[in-house]
Formats: C-alpha cells, sequence, structure tokens
C-alpha cells in the first residue's frame, strides 16, 4: 500500500543526472559560416586564439593552452615538467587522473581522502614522500578546492611539483585567488557533462611563461616551423568547431551558474535533516563549481545502502551515478602497487560506498528538484 503511494510520484520523462549545456545554434551557425569563410579550421586558427583570450580573462590567469580533452591536456602537462619517478595522486578521481600518470610512465602514490570534501588528505602526504617522488596530482573533487596552501607547503619543503586536476573546478576561486593560479599547472576538462563545454577539449593552465611553447610542441608533433622535429609529441589540438562552440557556450555559463545556484538551494533545503544523507557539494558562491550535486548515503543512519538508493530512484525515473566509482587504486594493473592497498586507504573505501550524484543541470525544475527530494524523504520513512 505505502509503495502505491510512493509510486504517484513516478516521473513521466527520465530524469538524467546531466544535460550538456548548449549554445544558441544561430550564433553557432554564424560562427561556423567564418569558419568556413576562412577556410582556416584547425592549426591555432582565429577561433582557438580567440578562445584563449576570453578564457584567459574569465579565469583570471595569465597563461592557458587549449587542447583536444581534458586527458590529453593532463598527459602532455605532466609530460612538459620532466617528471619521473612516484606521484603522490587520489584513488578517488575519475580514471583519466591515474592513466596520464600511466602514459607518462609515473608510478602513482596514493594517499588517502579526507572525510569532508573527499579530496586528497594534505596531512597524509608527507609521509608518502620518498626519494623517488616528484611530484604531487591533486584533484579538486566535485569542485570543492584542495587545501592549495598545505599541499604547496610540502611541495615546496621537498622540490616537488604540483598539478591540479581541475576538471570539475571552472571559475572557482579560493582564498581570493581563482584556483587554476595554484601549483605549477592545472588542467580543466572542457567535456559535454562539464559545466563548460567544447563537446570534448580541455585546457592546461600554469604560471611558468616559459613552458608555452612547449606545451604548443607537444600537442603538435614536436614541430618547430615547417621542417624541425624538435620532440616527440602528439596529436592534441583543438580545432576550430570546438573553440566556436565554447565561445557561444562561454555567453551562457554565468546564466547557467544562477541556474544551478538556485537548484543547489532547493536541494539543500529540502534533503535537510534526512538522517544519513549528507551533502558533499557547497553552496559557497565563489566556492563553487555549480559543476555536480553530490550526496553521501550513510547506510546505519538512513536505513539502507547508497546502492539500494540509486536502485530505488531508478524506479521513480530518476537516473543518479556513483561517482567516482571504482576507485583508481581498484585497477588491476596496480596490484602489485603497494600504496593501492585497502588497509592503507580506509577513507577512499568507505566514502566509494557512499557517493551518489543527483540530477544536476540548469534546466531541472524547480518543482522536480522538490519532488526528487521528497522521494528519497518518503523512501527513509517508509523504512521505518
Ligand atoms: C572529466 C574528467 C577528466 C577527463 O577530462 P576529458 O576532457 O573527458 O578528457 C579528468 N579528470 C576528472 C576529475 C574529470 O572529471
Amino acid at each position: 500500500m505505502k509503495e502505491e503511494i510512493l509510486l504517484t510520484k513516478v516521473f513521466e520523462q527520465p530524469i538524467y543526472v546531466t544535460r550538456p549545456l548548449l549554445p544558441n545554434k544561430e550564433e553557432v551557425y554564424k560562427k561556423i559560416d567564418e569558419i568556413w569563410e576562412s577556410k582556416w579550421i584547425t592549426n591555432n586558427g582565429r577561433q582557438l586564439r580567440n578562445l584563449e583570450e576570453k578564457l584567459k580573462n574569465h579565469l583570471k590567469i595569465n597563461n592557458i593552452s587549449l587542447f583536444n580533452n581534458g586527458t590529453m591536456a593532463l598527459i602532455l602537462g605532466l609530460k612538459s615538467l620532466n617528471l619521473r619517478g612516484e606521484v603522490i595522486t587520489t584513488p578517488f578521481t575519475f580514471p583519466a587522473t591515474t592513466q596520464a600518470l600511466d602514459w607518462n610512465n609515473l608510478t602513482p602514490i596514493f594517499c588517502d581522502i579526507e572525510p569532508d570534501t573527499l579530496n586528497i588528505n594534505a596531512d597524509l602526504i608527507e609521509p608518502l614522500i620518498t626519494e623517488n617522488t616528484s611530484a604531487i596530482l591533486a584533484v579538486h573533487v566535485f569542485g570543492n578546492p584542495c587545501e592549495v596552501e598545505k599541499i604547496q607547503q610540502v611541495a615546496s619543503k621537498y622540490n616537488l611539483k604540483v598539478i591540479y586536476d581541475a576538471a570539475h573546478a571552472f571559475g572557482t576561486i579560493v582564498n581570493g585567488k581563482p584556483i587554476g593560479s595554484y601549483g605549477d599547472m592545472s588542467m580543466f576538462s572542457f567535456h559535454a557533462t562539464k559545466l563548460f563545454n567544447t563537446i570534448e577539449g580541455g585546457a592546461l593552465t600554469f604560471n611558468d611563461n616559459t613552458l608555452s611553447e612547449k606545451l604548443e610542441l607537444l600537442k603538435n608533433f614536436g614541430l618547430k616551423e615547417s621542417e624541425k622535429v624538435i620532440l616527440s609529441g602528439l596529436n592534441a589540438k583543438m580545432n576550430e568547431i570546438q573553440a566556436a562552440i565554447g565561445l557561444e557556450v562561454l555567453n551562457s555559463v554565468e546564466i547557467e551558474r544562477l541556474k544551478r545556484d538556485k537548484i543547489k538551494r532547493t536541494y539543500e533545503t529540502h534533503l535537510q535533516n534526512i538522517p544519513g544523507i549528507r551533502i558533499i557539494t557547497r553552496l559557497e558562491k565563489e566556492l563553487s563549481s555549480y559543476q555536480y550535486f553530490v550526496i553521501e548515503v550513510d547506510e546505519v543512519l538512513f536505513g539502507k545502502s547508497r546502492d539500494w538508493l540509486q536502485k530505488e530512484l531508478e524506479k521513480y525515473n530518476i537516473y543518479t551515478r556513483k561517482y567516482f566509482y571504482p576507485l583508481c587504486s581498484d585497477f588491476y594493473w596496480y596490484k602489485n602497487n603497494k600504496s593501492a592497498d585497502s588497509l592503507s586507504l580506509p577513507q577512499a573505501y568507505k566514502s566509494v560506498n557512499q557517493v551518489l550524484a543527483l540530477p544536476y543541470y540548469g534546466d531541472l525544475s524547480i518543482q522536480n528538484v522538490i519532488t526528487i527530494c521528497e522521494i528519497i524523504r518518503d523512501l527513509h520513512i517508509n523504512l521505518n
């Protein structure tokens, strides 16, 4: 009986976890006309240079280099820093983070995470440093900034490079400074699922001006002028269509953030006081990238597990995502890596079974957000 009452709330159309921010089509067509007329469709064209300038302003940084996707940006960014040996990183991230290390023949040393933000636990980094350590690769998980000052302190003490996977942190400000200005380098992803997108795309921001030229070479076969090949590179260039899409999407980002801010407040209000539900992503305005809305389900307090809740929500046509899942330290090719042992990563192994990203995108209606929260609340109440 109870079940029947609840199921009257089933959505007719599926509610997906995210929807891409699509630019105005007419404006995109205009840009495509420009590109057709110029016949310059990739290799540092006008759209790309224009987007670089706009993004420098938007992200408030001095140096940026654009790529065909965030993963290639990270692979080549690590390459440009001449790292060797071991890199201390987090197991709680998207596979691209540690795979970028793999492609550079660098060994990830997994450091446990901090329970509040689920970012790398800055207090646990120092004991993992050996004579083989060359860098720290941290991730601003769900856009919540890492403890950037503490990480820099440890890095400076041992002369390590600091690279941030800032794929979730577009436009975030920390301690009054833009997030991309911390560390030696930050990678942003412009994948379709990210707040700002170029369909596929990515960028590196960095403080050392001399890296610009090296990154240009690395993403274009090491070609200097047309006949000199001065290093072994790859092809990782962003093309003109991607850049044009980016220019148009950038015009909608602020409006999208405002919509997502409202949705976030609604979730926060309506999920309040449901036992066992904790909101991981914070509200503070400039601190938030409005990239995801993620909760943690405490099985004991809520009464059922995260996996149970996810399956129940599907019955209502609500699609959520276990993000991140699985842990990178669980990849089979790290089975001989001692730092990947679950015993040394208790918090990561706990959190990975509790996180759930809820539907989050500007066009999600406030009424639907309220209904999603009511369903979660009812599911909890009906357990007792
Ligand atoms: C999306 C994402 C990436 C990968 O970026 P792509 O642009 O899809 O290659 C890397 N790290 C994190 C944390 C991400 O969320």
